[in-house]
């Protein structure tokens, strides 16, 4: 069986074509500049050359036109026939608090993807116009939707509640969801098969240390906290997104400033995290360490805070679950900077914290790297969101 994965971004379309058969990745493939001049499609088959083809896409049902366009190419392509795709599964970003597990499209669901677009005003407009695009392109075929906030959903209300006046989650819902749920359930489910733990009772900590990066805690398989908030700028340093900050500091700069609260907004996610510690170096981690190995000092005490809250999350979610088996990392930096690693997990050493530098000396591959005395397990484990959103999607359908 044959799944396409959709991620709609407001001008852009990345997708993966999976036989779920063998899990293998027939094709992938990213539309860039979608309503703007100069759009183009860049279609990756497996075992092939890549694919450019550089054509006017105004709206994502012409970009999408074209993905099945390129998927059925008789050179480039993968298949004969858009009939041989038996479901297509979409990252959507917001559920709101209707949807805790992906579902199978219809008009209720496409009603709250819409009625969500204030929660999520840049994804979601541009995920339901992936799902109608989709809709028209092959009508009949199943469309299922994947929330990044779903797995935030398990939340107990002590940990998703914000002390401010309850009317307002009462009126718009505010309240603390979870973002890269999709990540950190695949994560935490592959480090309880992975780490031989005990399926119902496991207390797993993910660290998604990427250019967005979110920290969370499950319990057998289920989330009871995770670091990101009504939206995905709460709790970690990231690329170029604050994290935590005192709301006090916005009335103070937009004073000092004269800036309004989007423009001020616009700073905090676009313009912060270790981009605008270092005064826009950048907000890729691996520019951040070769600055500071250049000797910068601002990239230095971004690396050295970019750890240390992920250290305090880790440390507040080994308190809030009364104990913690095992700790995973994953995505970009969590994958691949060993350095990174060994030094959060040389601050939990009072918890038993025991790396071992040989096995850490790894990237991106599945592989338990604390020592066989650590009380803790730590792990490596590379996110896949794509195929975890196939096997929602082959679950569902
Ligand atoms: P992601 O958002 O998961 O794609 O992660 C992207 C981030 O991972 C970028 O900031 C990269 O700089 C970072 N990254 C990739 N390789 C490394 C590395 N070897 N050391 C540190 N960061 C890395």
């Amino acid at each position: 069986m044959k799944i396409l994965v959709i991620n709609c971004g407001s001008s852009s379309l990345k997708y993966q074509l999976i036989d779920m058969d063998n899990e293998s990745v027939l094709a992938k493939g990213l539309c860039e500049r979608i309503g703007i001049e100069g759009s183009k499609l860049t279609h990756q088959p497996a075992g092939k050359d890549k694919y450019v083809i550089e054509n006017p896409m105004p709206t994502h049902k012409t970009a999408i036109e074209m993905v099945m366009a390129a998927l059925q190419d008789p050179e480039h392509g993968v298949i004969k026939d858009t009939s041989e795709i038996s479901a297509i599964g979409h990252r959507v970003l917001h559920g709101g608090t209707v949807y805790s597990d992906s579902i199978v499209v219809n008009e209720d669901v496409k009603r709250v993807i819409r009625e969500c677009f204030d929660l999520g005003p840049l994804h979601n407009p541009a995920n339901l116009m992936g799902i109608e695009a989709c809709e028209a392109a092959m009508p009949g075929t199943p469309n299922v939707a994947v929330f990044d906030t779903a797995f935030g959903m398990s939340m107990p209300e002590k940990a998703y509640t914000y002390a401010i006046p309850h009317e307002y989650y009462e009126k718009y819902g505010i309240r603390r969801y979870g973002f890269h749920g999709t990540s950190h359930k695949f994560v935490s489910a592959e480090a309880i098969r992975f780490g031989g733990l005990d399926p119902e009772t496991a207390k797993v900590i993910v660290c998604h240390l990427g250019n967005g990066a979110s920290v969370s805690a499950s319990i057998g398989g289920k989330c009871v906290d995770t670091s990101m908030g009504l939206t995905p700028l709460e709790g970690l340093i990231m690329g170029t997104r604050s994290g935590d900050v005192d709301p006090a500091v916005l009335q103070f700069i937009m004073n000092k400033e004269g800036l309004d609260i989007n423009q001020m907004l616009d700073i905090l996610n676009k313009k912060s995290g270790v981009y605008g510690m270092t005064n826009g170096i950048s907000s890729d981690f691996r520019d951040i360490e070769n600055a500071k190995a250049d000797g910068n000092h601002l990239a230095e005490v971004a690396l050295d805070a970019f750890i240390y809250r992920v250290t305090k999350y880790i440390g507040a979610y080994a308190a809030a679950m009364n104990g913690v088996d095992a700790i995973a990392f994953t995505a970009g930096v969590g994958e691949n900077d060993k350095t990174g690693r060994k030094n959060i997990c040389s601050s939990l050493a009072f918890m038993g914290v025991e790396i071992d530098d040989e096995a850490n000396n790894v990237r991106g591959e599945e592989r338990v790297i604390s020592s066989p005395n650590s009380k803790v397990k730590v792990m490596l484990i590379p996110t896949n969101e794509e195929l975890a959103i196939a096997r929602e999607t082959l679950a569902l359908v």
